[in-house]
């Protein structure tokens, strides 16, 4: 019989929604990282001197049987398997700790508490990335907001602003495929990569091919990003790049116009180019981005809220400052999903041109 749930266990499954994100890192994945730490504590046991070694070895000993008991293990094909309840261990948890013997469930109470403080910490990590809540610049406001559906979330949002005063102001928003603890590494990994690399310059399609090749050599098979990459300039132009994320809305006096992807995701194919296109706001336009939190939103029937009535109720408020415009995009949404948690992320940033520099 299954024990109940314990709240590690719970926040870790809820930041984890979808636990086999992961299944594209294959065991052999697990072999090397095995490999590795046998190679490290071997060489750092032999490089104990022999008059302490007894002392200050014994434990790094102790670590290399359990690292040889694990590979042992992974031949004889009982790697992975909780020694409790003899289900499947959790491939996240294997990752984290490819020494670790029990599922979620069966960790022990100190362990549990463990895991808990590290979510926790992993969360405040993340919330001190987001850039700041109401930004300007120029005559450009922008407001974003971003809620996790767990502890952690895989969606990235950053708002970059210029090293100098004729610079261009920098907006991101992504979605790391996968959800959870994985998810929200890779996106702490975007962040520092488009925080060094908007710095030196590159043209918006160099600055993403420069991104998605350093994302293929830095990450494992089966992990990728979609993300849209702007660039506010001068008298409402804005250039616009996306890999393989959602259309962008440009919402206009006369009508919102979708502004679809020129490339595919970060972290599939390292050769991806990607094509910039220019749009020009007139005063009180915006744009506005979004994950796939927002746009697939359920009804209760499991109907998905969509692009198009997003653009509506983005259209019907033309005018409206980013944090208004925001503000009633969320309420048609809540509206629609009444009485539903969300089950993804959902992230929405707003980008508008001021009827006048304040
Ligand atoms: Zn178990």
């Amino acid at each position: 019989m299954q024990e109940s749930d314990s709240t590690a266990a719970q926040k870790a499954r809820n930041s984890d929604a979808e636990g086999n994100t992961m299944a594209a890192i294959t065991d052999p994945y697990l072999r090397e990282q095995l490999e590795r730490r046998r190679a490290a504590l071997k060489t750092t046991i032999s490089c104990i001197p022999t008059a302490e070694s007894s002392a200050s070895a014994t434990p790094l000993v102790d670590l290399l049987n359990e690292v040889d008991s694990a590979v042992r293990r992974m031949d004889q094909g009982t790697y992975g398997i909780c020694e409790a309840c003899h289900e499947t261990i959790e491939k996240e948890r294997l990752i984290a700790d490819p020494l670790t013997r029990l599922c979620l469930d069966h960790l022990t109470g100190d362990e549990q508490r463990a895991l808990e403080r590290d979510l926790e910490l992993a969360s405040q990590i993340q919330r001190r990335l987001l850039p700041q809540a109401d930004l300007r610049y120029r005559d450009w406001r922008i407001h974003y907001h971003y809620r996790p559906a767990g502890v952690v979330s895989g969606d990235y949002c950053d708002v970059i602003s210029p090293a100098s005063n004729d610079g261009q102001l920098v907006f991101l928003l992504g979605d790391v495929a996968g959800k959870g603890v994985a998810a929200s590494l890779l996106m702490t990994h975007l962040h520092a990569m488009f925080r060094s690399l908007s710095g030196i310059g590159l043209e918006l399609d160099k600055l993403l091919e420069m991104a998605n090749r350093v994302f293929c050599e830095s990450t494992m098979a089966g992990q990728y990003a979609t993300l849209i990459c702007g660039r506010a300039g001068q008298a409402g132009e804005i250039e616009i790049a996306s890999a393989g994320h959602f259309p962008a809305l440009l919402v206009a006096k006369d009508g919102v116009q979708q502004i679809g992807s020129t490339g595919l995701p970060l972290g599939m194919f390292a050769t991806s180019r990607y094509t910039v296109r220019r749009v020009l706001l007139d005063p009180r336009d915006s744009l506005l981005l979004y994950s796939d939190g927002i746009s697939e939103a359920n009804d209760a029937s499991g109907k998905e809220y969509g692009v198009n009535r997003l653009s509506f109720a983005a259209g019907a408020r033309h005018g409206l400052a980013p944090k208004e415009l925001i503000a009633a995009c969320l309420d048609d949404i809540e509206q629609y999903s009444l009485g539903i948690r969300p089950a993804d992320d959902q992230t929405l940033m707003a980008i508008q041109r001021a009827s006048s520099v304040v």
